[in-house]
């Protein structure tokens, strides 16, 4: 279908949640796309942090294949082996003790807060339910996750809002500790703020949480549903950030681009769950679960995270300079390929011109460019990423001065 008619059908056919760009993308390979009439972009925004080992890499395809010719659903009324081994992958190399699975990073959440408020419920009586969330964060888009995410704008229109969720500053312990009652179930965050315009958790606040929620065995729930599958040069950001949480909870990356979530935790709180008390009628299929897999060992085995980490440097730094030559970039903030680069002008333009030269990037946040690309981005591709930058910062400052912005 030719891409205009495409987005006439799209108009009258699809609900409109989306803002979409105005091409029609049909095949990937590495870190570039494809639109319908032959264009080639760069890829930094990685189907929004999900394409973590670029598009079409032959260990994930081949992974789906298997898999989708040998058995793709039979529920989790029985058991299924990529399913156990994905879980014992995840729980070998993190912090936690068990896994579930689910479909999606808000399911992943909703999973998160109900698991928080069954451990806190069976030790300490229903008194004991309020999870508090950060300002700015953002946690899905189901009605207990809009709730989570303490930003106004998902939430006006869809009240009455879930009871139990309470909202402290980011990087504020004071405010938090403040907050903290005989009610709080829970301390829930970002490690790294991704929606809310890339903003990243001081180590220092983060280990007077901990101390906090362990002296009050209150849980702390990391969402690494952005900065998890070596997102940040590690596999998990927490590694980095010198804390661990009780409950964590993934999904974008996890399986490559197909469809996952999974909320891990702590035998002590997982052990709060028990049969029947959470499900999913797709969670943790086989054809997930196998791509999932197929992820995890070529970011483990294939020298994908330490790549990752060198080129999250490389991209930091080219920011970094471009911010000391460019008056329009305001702060250069992230870790390791989530980059976010708050700027003087309007982001959605900043976006809408880097299309036009062949790079796809994201806005977060009206003054915030976001890149996060595959994780086996070259030093080529952020090379041309800053070329791009730099041609339109400097073309934004002649027509500043000619008085067109
Ligand atoms: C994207 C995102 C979610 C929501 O994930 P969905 O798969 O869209 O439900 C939740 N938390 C964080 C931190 C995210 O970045």
């Amino acid at each position: 279908m030719p891409t205009e008619e495409l987005k006439d059908a799209a108009a009258k056919y699809l609900m409109q949640t989306y803002t979409r760009q105005p091409i029609s993308i049909v095949r990937g390979r590495g870190t570039r796309v494809y639109d319908l009439e032959g264009r080639e972009y760069i890829d930094f925004v990685g189907g929004i942090a999900v394409n973590v080992l670029g598009h079409g890499h032959p260990d994930l395809v081949h992974a789906i294949q298997r898999q989708a010719a040998q058995l793709i659903h039979v529920s989790n009324l029985y058991y299924t082996e990529p399913q156990v081994q994905l879980a014992k992958m995840l729980v070998e190399h993190s912090f936690a003790d068990r896994a579930f699975f689910c479909n999606s990073g808000a399911e992943a959440n909703e999973a998160a807060i109900k698991l928080a408020r069954r451990y806190a419920h069976a030790k300490y009586g229903p008194e004991r339910f309020e999870v508090i969330t950060m300002t700015n964060s953002f946690h899905g888009r189901t009605l207990a996750t809009i709730t989570a995410t303490g930003q106004e704008k998902v939430q006006k229109g869809f009240e009455p809002l879930m009871p139990g969720f309470a909202y402290a500053p980011f990087n504020d312990f004071g405010a938090v500790e403040a907050m903290v009652g005989e009610r709080t179930a829970a301390i829930m965050l970002e490690p790294i703020q991704g929606e809310g315009g890339v903003h990243v958790a001081d180590r220092e606040y983060l280990a007077q949480l901990r101390t906090l929620c362990t002296q009050r065995d209150i849980l702390l729930i990391f969402d690494e549903v952005q900065t998890g599958m070596g997102r940040t040069g590690t596999l998990f950001a927490y590694q980095q950030l010198g804390v661990e949480p009780d409950i964590m909870t993934l999904a974008k990356g996890l399986g490559g681009g197909v469809p996952i979530g999974a909320c891990l935790a702590k035998e002590k709180v997982a052990s709060a769950f028990q049969p029947g008390d959470h499900a999913s009628t797709f969670g943790g299929n086989p054809l997930a679960c196998a791509a999932a897999l197929a992820v995890c060992r070529t970011l483990l085995d294939g020298g994908i995270l330490e790549h990752a980490k060198r080129m999250g440097d490389y991209l930091a730094k080219s920011l970094a300079d471009c911010k000391d030559r460019q008056r329009i970039v305001r702060e250069v903030r992230g870790l390791g390929l989530l980059q976010g680069v708050e700027i003087d002008t309007d982001a959605k333009s900043v976006v809408a011109d880097c299309l036009v030269r062949g790079v796809l990037i994201n806005a977060a946040g009206e003054r915030v460019l976001r890149f996060v690309p595959p994780l086996v981005v070259t030093q080529r591709d952020i090379d041309k990423l800053l070329d791009t930058l730099t041609v339109i910062f400097n073309r934004r400052v002649v027509e500043e001065k000619a008085g067109r912005h």
